[in-house]
């Protein structure tokens, strides 16, 4: 079974091995505040930054998801303010979470076929946005997030990048923090969140010194002074991160890759008499995350047929859970993967 699912999907390759090599090297069981497993923090922190690009000033943290990382962002950088730009489930339920954790929110939703609306803030605000919305499949251009920038020079932008990180090259100098979890583009079992941290982003945590949860950011960036986490992290996650990024091309070539696949994808639906792109236009659309429209049977039928033949689909999200299926176009989906599934599509 291939999973295109867009999270858990298909494992990169060589993750079977690290398993082994983790547990042959016993490195799960020393104290994650010893200094075996600080080097594996440390190692990692440096190969993520060299592949993806991440430039050196910037700080990345290790916490338990993407969702923790909402809380973290909600709870740690609000001075008085925050604004959700968003158009899809995650982008909705990251501004729910805000609400929930008592944070003065205005959400701004916009169309999936529009661009990003430029809100126009204070310096003092905390902008939210979604960069890869995965229930639907939209995708925030650099363009689009350096209008957003150029806005608001001094305020913070937080970008989830969940469904995009390590399969696109992200404009990281634009936003002040971007996070992910590694079961999608990072092509790992899931259980582990990245957090990439700007000076002014670490500058309004610490100012706030906001202490009340466990993982708040000023307790990340202070233990992350000894190379350290919190509490005891996903080692084995973490570990597997390090050896992926390793192996991994850097993200300019991986970009590349993705992109071609994407295309391949999206000319064959461009010519499909059944299924439509729900995004059609190709400056809105994400690469690494592709929803196709239908009638609701058909993609109840295809979904099953799919399955039977070995190519695992992902359900439609939210608004779109019937009448939309999603294809993961993740790194670790090769180009063979991609034509195969183009091949079964044919044939039904
Ligand atoms: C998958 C996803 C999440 C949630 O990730 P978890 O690891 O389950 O917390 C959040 N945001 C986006 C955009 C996602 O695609």
């Amino acid at each position: 079974m291939i999973s295109f699912y867009p999270g858990p999907s298909k494992l990169r390759e060589g993750i079977g091995q690290y398993l082994q090599e983790a547990f042959a090297s016993d490195i799960l069981t020393y104290n994650h505040r010893n200094a075996e497993f600080v080097t594996v923090i440390a190692d990692t922190v440096a190969i993520l930054k060299d592949k993806l690009a991440i430039p050196e000033a910037y700080e990345i943290y290790f916490v338990n998801s993407a969702t923790e990382c909402w809380q973290i962002i909600s709870q740690s950088l609000v001075i008085a303010h925050a604004v959700h730009l968003y158009n899809g489930a995650f982008g909705q339920r990251w501004m729910e979470f805000a609400q929930s954790l008592g944070v003065n929110t205005t959400g701004i939703s916009y169309a999936i076929h529009s661009n990003l609306p430029i809100y126009e803030g204070t310096a003092e605000d905390l902008i939210c946005i979604t960069n890869c919305e995965t229930s639907n499949g939209t995708y925030i251009s650099g363009n689009q997030l350096k209008l957003l920038r150029e806005a608001n020079p001094r305020a913070l932008i937080a970008v989830d990048a969940t469904s995009c990180m390590a399969g696109v090259s992200l404009p990281i100098a634009l936003a002040d923090v971007w996070f992910a979890s590694v079961q999608k583009c990072f092509g790992l079992p899931s259980g582990l969140g990245i957090m990439v941290c700007s000076p002014a982003a670490v500058a309004r945590a610490k100012a706030l010194n906001h202490r009340a949860y466990y993982n708040s950011m000023v307790r990340l960036h202070e233990k992350m002074q000894a190379t350290q986490t919190n509490n005891t992290p996903n080692m084995l996650g973490i570990y597997m991160l390090g050896k992926v990024m390793q192996a991994s091309a850097n993200i300019a070539e991986i970009e590349k890759q993705t992109i071609l696949k994407a295309e391949i994808l999206r000319y064959y639906f461009r010519q499909h008499l059944d299924y439509q792109l729900l995004i059609p236009e190709d400056e809105l659309a994400s690469s690494t995350v592709i929803a196709v429209k239908g009638e609701e049977a058909a993609i109840q039928q295809l979904k099953i047929e799919a399955k039977k033949q070995g190519f695992l689909l992902g359900n439609g999200y939210g608004d779109w859970a019937k009448n939309t299926f999603r294809i993961a176009n993740f790194p670790a989906h090769s180009q063979e993967d991609i034509k195969n599934l183009i091949s079964f599509f044919k044939n039904h």
